[in-house]
């Protein structure tokens, strides 16, 4: 009996293994569906993103937005040096990293497009308050992005759908239904947030991450500290869902941190 239960897990786990579309997220090892092609998600993501930019007032001058660029790039390239190291540098090959900030000072948010479009908006600015502060937004925000979680959500609603022939063919036949459920599995604007677990899973990896870049990882409960606050005060937090919690995803930080110390490297990579 038990050699018979040893045999169908390990038929299961083969089976599993041969699926298309399943990849392991770097950093937490967790297995997930990503039935979109990179280059296929990341040609839809990037015409999205120069449409979002072409209709907003992007902030192109002063220190704000050098301040952006800036961060974003350090924990671009803590990013690249440690898949360097992992020698993992292919799985990189796709990405076209860019980081602007649109003007906007009554949305408190900020996102990041599959295939590494960043953009911040002014209003989350005053709750980032200084460079680490941005560092641990920008950490979670990179982060959706290397663990693929646009692809995945989007894997799920043409599923949830039944959309059969995959994203390509929606796109030839209604380039409008795609942009939606683009837009939609990103939570950007509407409709469907990011799953409680991967909000988890961008705080841990962000978290790792802005750590790699030189940045003390105790900002980041000090962030969301400062979130609680503006929630409280009455303030619509836009940036991610309301879940999980503030006061759960502070926790889970400070549980976090021992983890996140080893990777850090004072200066950067
Ligand atoms: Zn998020």
């Amino acid at each position: 009996m038990r050699k018979r239960i040893l045999l169908y897990g390990l038929i299961f786990l083969v089976s599993c293994a041969m699926l298309p579309g399943v990849r392991k997220v770097p950093l937490t090892g967790r297995s997930q569906l990503n039935l979109i092609d990179e280059q296929e998600i990341n040609a839809l993501s990037f015409k999205e993103y120069q449409k979002v930019l072409s209709e907003s007032k992007v902030v192109t001058g002063g220190p704000q937005a050098a301040m952006v660029q800036k961060v974003g790039l350090r924990i671009q390239r803590a990013v690249e040096t440690y898949f360097r190291e992992q020698n993992n540098s292919d799985y990189l090959t796709n990405y076209r990293w860019e980081f602007n900030l649109i003007e906007d000072s009554k949305t408190a948010n900020a996102w990041c497009m599959p295939g590494g479009k960043v953009a911040f908006y002014t209003g989350i600015l005053p709750i980032t308050a200084d460079e680490a502060g941005l560092a641990v937004v920008m950490g979670h925000e990179i982060a959706h992005a290397i663990a693929n979680h646009g692809n995945e959500r989007m894997s799920q609603t043409l599923a949830m759908q039944k959309i059969s022939g995959g994203i390509a063919g929606v796109i030839s036949n209604d380039p409008e239904k795609a942009s939606q459920i683009f837009m939609g599995a990103l939570g950007i604007g509407v409709l469907l947030p990011f799953s409680r677990s991967n909000e988890s899973e961008a705080d841990y990896m962000g978290l790792m991450f802005m750590s790699m870049a030189g940045y003390n990882p105790e900002h980041a409960p000090l962030f969301w500290e400062r979130m609680l606050k503006y929630t409280n005060g009455g303030g619509t937090p836009q940036f991610l869902s309301t879940h999980p919690s503030h006061e759960t995803r502070i926790a889970n930080l400070k549980k976090w941190l021992p983890e996140a110390r080893t990777y850090y490297r004072p200066g950067g990579s």
